[in-house]
């Protein structure tokens, strides 16, 4: 199989090309038609599977029709670290190349000024560690509201983390009618209790 065969446009399968990438990887191949259908996606897949990327690429396709407004994100990437976000915005970047999308990466230890400016601009992809998030959205900063694609990237060290509650308490802001996307390395009886309160009739892909 190759990326071709997985319904993305010509623009994607060339920035894909030249990372230098020949085939996708099994999850890959099983995550990016379902993803491209709209479907929410339980994703049972360590790091260094390809998993961003499987994310990445269907999400750049769904949202490069639409703009966003100020203050109002299009799709959110939770991830429980910094270094993870950064990776994840890399990703935007890399295959994202020949698309006009607006990227915003809100975590601690970066000017919030900065960052504030971004989310003003309107901002297609959002990617954020759940503390710095919130602390946004108490001051006024982000509106959730417009958020059509959820990826929560690496629940199960979320959970290890304690970043639940803020999770939790970030997905209740979120419109009921989303895609949501969902990736832990384990999924043990607690990530799926979380799974099953934030996804709706997932695909279950396990790599
Ligand atoms: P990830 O699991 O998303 O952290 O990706 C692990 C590594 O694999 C990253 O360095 C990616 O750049 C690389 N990678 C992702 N997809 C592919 C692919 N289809 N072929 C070769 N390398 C890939």
């Amino acid at each position: 199989m190759s990326f071709a065969d997985l319904g993305l446009s010509p623009e994607l399968l060339q920035a894909v090309e030249e990372s230098g990438y020949t085939t996708p990887t099994p999850i890959q191949q099983q995550a990016i038609p379902v993803v491209l259908m709209g479907r929410d996606v339980l994703g049972c897949a360590q790091t260094g599977t390809g998993k961003t990327a499987s994310f990445t690429l269907p999400m750049i396709e769904i949202l490069a029709a639409g703009r966003a407004k100020a203050r109002m994100p299009r799709s959110l990437i939770l991830a429980p670290t910094r270094e993870l976000a950064a990776q994840v915005a890399e990703n935007f970047d890399k295959y994202g190349k020949y698309h006009k999308l607006n990227k915003a990466l809100i975590i601690g230890g970066e000017s919030m000024s900065d960052q504030i400016a971004i989310l003003d601009r309107g901002v297609d992809v959002l990617i954020a560690t759940p503390g710095r998030l919130l602390d946004m959205f108490d001051r006024g900063r982000i509106l959730l509201n417009d958020v059509k694609v959820l990826v929560i990237d690496e629940a199960d060290r979320m959970l290890d983390m304690g970043f639940i509650p803020d999770v939790q308490r970030i997905v209740s802001m979120l419109p009921k009618m989303r895609q949501t996307l969902f990736f832990s390395a384990t999924l043990g009886p607690e990530i799926r209790k979380l799974a099953d309160e934030f996804l709706m009739n997932p695909k279950e892909i396990s790599v």
